[in-house]
């Protein structure tokens, strides 16, 4: 069985200290391939260097954005440099981008001006988006369907909203608008009966695994640094939540994954 852990942030610091041995955790976990996302235009070379040195025999692949985190830092220059590093081929996506407005974050006119400006430059680029979407599902909902107005032809999804935790109704919404939804650590809480019931509803063909490392881990390493090995706990939990055999699950979520990061036509 492999697995493709579509949503990490290896590059992050937490991962200094033993990015070598995390790489082998995950090979033996299974996970063969994975996506690094890129929050801003300080990680994106290091993005781009894990794509270039494939560390562990995986496959990597990434995704370069801008966080909503970091909206106040978007700049007309920002944009530019953007589009010029997506084009290159190690670049699968543009993401992550989207609207986060829980406590803390930059307020709502600044966030959302700068996500329609980076969504606009995701389909200019025909490259799928990466999208985090944290007490904000209005908006996003919003922004998707001003710019994505029908389904993809050419491909299966525009990009994915990354960590769904939403319920059955937005699950539908999403997908209706042909974006896939991101699965990870949250689906395996004991608490949430509620992104199980969404999940099941949504259905195989529309979900992607991740993990977001270092961020989210599963019930199994709670408080813990997360990482690409979890992604098997994470497919077991969904696999049973779809009532499907673990293999089914593995092979549907890694075709979502190529297909959602594949530039080909027709697929
Ligand atoms: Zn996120
Ligand atoms: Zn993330």
């Amino acid at each position: 069985m492999e697995f493709f852990d579509t949503h990490a942030h290896l590059a992050d610091d937490r991962f200094s200290p033993d990015r070598d041995e995390v790489l082998r955790r995950a090979r033996e976990a299974g996970v063969t391939r994975i996506t690094e996302i890129a929050d801003g235009p300080a990680e994106w070379e290091l993005a781009l260097k894990l794509c270039r040195q494939a560390p562990g025999g995986l496959a990597f692949s990434c995704a370069l954005g801008l966080h909503p985190y970091h909206a106040a830092d978007f700049s007309a220059e920002v944009l530019a440099a953007l589009k010029a590093h997506a084009r290159l081929p190690e670049v699968v996506a543009v993401g992550e981008i989207g609207l986060d407005y829980a406590k803390g974050s930059a307020p709502r006119e600044v966030q959302f001006p700068v996500f329609e400006a980076l969504l606009d430059a995701a389909r200019a680029l025909e490259k799928p988006a990466v999208i985090h979407c944290r007490e904000a599902f209005p908006d996003t909902l919003a922004a998707l369907r001003n710019l994505y107005p029908s389904r993809p032809k050419t491909r299966r999804f525009w990009g994915v909203v990354h960590c769904f935790t939403g319920d059955a109704e937005q699950a539908a919404e999403i997908a209706g608008l042909g974006f896939a939804l991101g699965v990870d650590g949250p689906v395996t809480y004991p608490k949430n009966e509620g992104l199980r019931t969404a999940l099941k509803a949504a259905g195989p063909s529309v979900l992607v695994l991740e993990t977001d490392s270092p961020f989210l881990p599963p019930q199994s390493s709670r408080g813990q640094r997360n990482e690409p090995r979890a992604i098997p706990e994470i497919a077991a939990k969904l696999a049973e939540t779809l009532g499907l055999p673990l293999e089914d699950l593995a092979r549907a979520a890694m075709d979502n994954a190529l297909a959602l990061f594949s530039q080909r036509p027709g697929i």
